[in-house]
């Protein structure tokens, strides 16, 4: 019999897995259908941030922050991770926006994320390439930033993992059945007995959710991102997103620009949005209305209603646990992620808020997360 069989083997499964086996647990099991990372994980461009409306979510970010600040030591990968810390900017059009933003720095600096408000001339001098016609103002936090390899830290934390014990395991899980001492774990090949299961199978954990009578609060939400020929560099080193423009983007470090849509759900094969973001994005950085488009990636974010994940134990389940609902944010938390659900099998305090990212938390009045993009 397994201590924990954990479903889906995206960077919050692996992070599960090592941390996990780090706290000392053994007979640890991760199953995946296909291959590690080969979910959104494997697209996730890979942005950092600690700028939330939530308090609750910025400590998550911040934790996580210092797990990636260290993760060469911590995980000892085969290639090194860079993680570039060109900052997030967000962009306010409106006064009441800029409110929000300067309501949100002062928390976020209060809890010691180095965010501020910018001018229009201080955006001016940190992006000379940026149109800052419009703008009030924005937020800016220069710690923020990305690790371009989400596939290369799932695979670190699942390599980790295996060294300290974890099986992985390459089998669909098709259902859970509640037994007088734990679960089993039905897969398309066999059968796993364990005391606790984790679910981290992004929008996949719905249905299996559903077979163990647990309704999880969770839509798919089906995000594309697209990417140009590469340019000359250095134009616009942090992530830009104008929320009232419906446009985010970044140049990476080969020269590429990607961009995303905020606006609405594009259908799957409506490529209209394509036209829209670069419009949008033109009017901030106007090269982009000429620069070629190359290709287009597509995911689904897992959101919830607040648009916090789930996590932790499913109140009146015993040994039902939740690493779900990532709502487009789950690669720059999933390092506390994995410490929230591992403390909530071992038994062991933590200093983070897990009761915010409980599913009871629905049972009452919910306040939405709305820094998503
Ligand atoms: C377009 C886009 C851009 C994004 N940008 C960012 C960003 O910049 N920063 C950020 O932090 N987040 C970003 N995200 C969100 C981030 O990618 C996700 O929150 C994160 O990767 C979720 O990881 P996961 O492990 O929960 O899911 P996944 O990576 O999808 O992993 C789930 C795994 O479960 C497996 N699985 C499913 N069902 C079963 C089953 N029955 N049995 C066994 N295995 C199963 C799947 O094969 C998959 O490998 C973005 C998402 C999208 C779509």
């Amino acid at each position: 019999m397994a201590d924990v069989v954990i479903v889906g083997g995206g960077v919050i499964g692996c992070s599960v897995a090592f941390h996990l086996a780090r706290a000392g647990v053994t007979g640890v099991v991760l199953l995946e259908r296909a291959t590690l990372a080969s979910g959104v994980t494997g697209i996730c461009p890979g942005g950092i941030r600690q700028q939330f409306d939530g308090e609750a979510d910025c400590l998550l970010a911040q934790r996580s922050v210092v797990f990636y600040d260290h993760i060469d030591e911590i995980l000892e990968p085969e290639h090194r991770f860079a993680f570039e810390k060109s900052g997030y900017l967000f962009l306010a059009d409106s006064d009441a926006v800029l409110e929000k933003f300067r309501r949100n720095v002062a928390m976020q600096n209060r809890l010691g994320i180095p965010s501020e408000i910018l001018t229009a001339a201080d955006i001016s001098q940190l992006l000379p390439a940026i149109n800052t016609e419009g703008l009030s103002g924005g937020a800016f936090c220069r710690e923020d930033g990305f690790i371009e390899d989400c596939h290369g830290v799932a695979f670190a934390l699942a390599r980790r993992a295996r060294d300290l014990g974890v099986r992985v395991i390459h089998e669909d899980a098709r259902s859970f059945l509640r037994q007088d001492r734990g679960w089993a774990v039905v897969t398309s090949q066999s059968s796993f007995q364990a005391q606790h299961v984790v679910l981290a199978a992004g929008v996949d954990s719905v249905p299996l959710a559903a077979g163990a009578g647990v309704p999880l609060p969770i839509k798919a939400e089906r995000r594309r991102l697209l990417y140009s020929t590469p340019t000359t560099s250095g134009q616009m080193n942090p992530l830009v997103a104008a929320p009232e423009r419906g446009f985010a983007g970044k140049q990476l470090t080969s020269g590429v620009f990607y961009m995303g849509w905020l606006r609405e759900t594009p259908a799957d094969a409506d490529l209209t949005f394509i036209e829209k973001t670069l419009e949008a994005g033109s009017t901030l950085l106007p090269l982009l209305a000429e620069l070629p488009a190359r290709r287009v990636l597509g995911g689904l974010y897992d959101s919830t209603p607040d648009h916090r994940p789930l996590l932790g134990p499913v109140p009146g389940v015993e040994g039902l646990h939740l690493a779900v609902g990532f709502s487009g944010h789950g690669f720059m938390i999933a390092p506390a992620v994995g410490e929230i659900v591992a403390a909530g099998i071992v038994g062991t305090a933590t200093d983070l808020p897990a009761a915010a990212f409980s599913l009871e938390r629905f049972s009452t009045t919910i306040v939405d997360e709305g820094l998503v993009i």
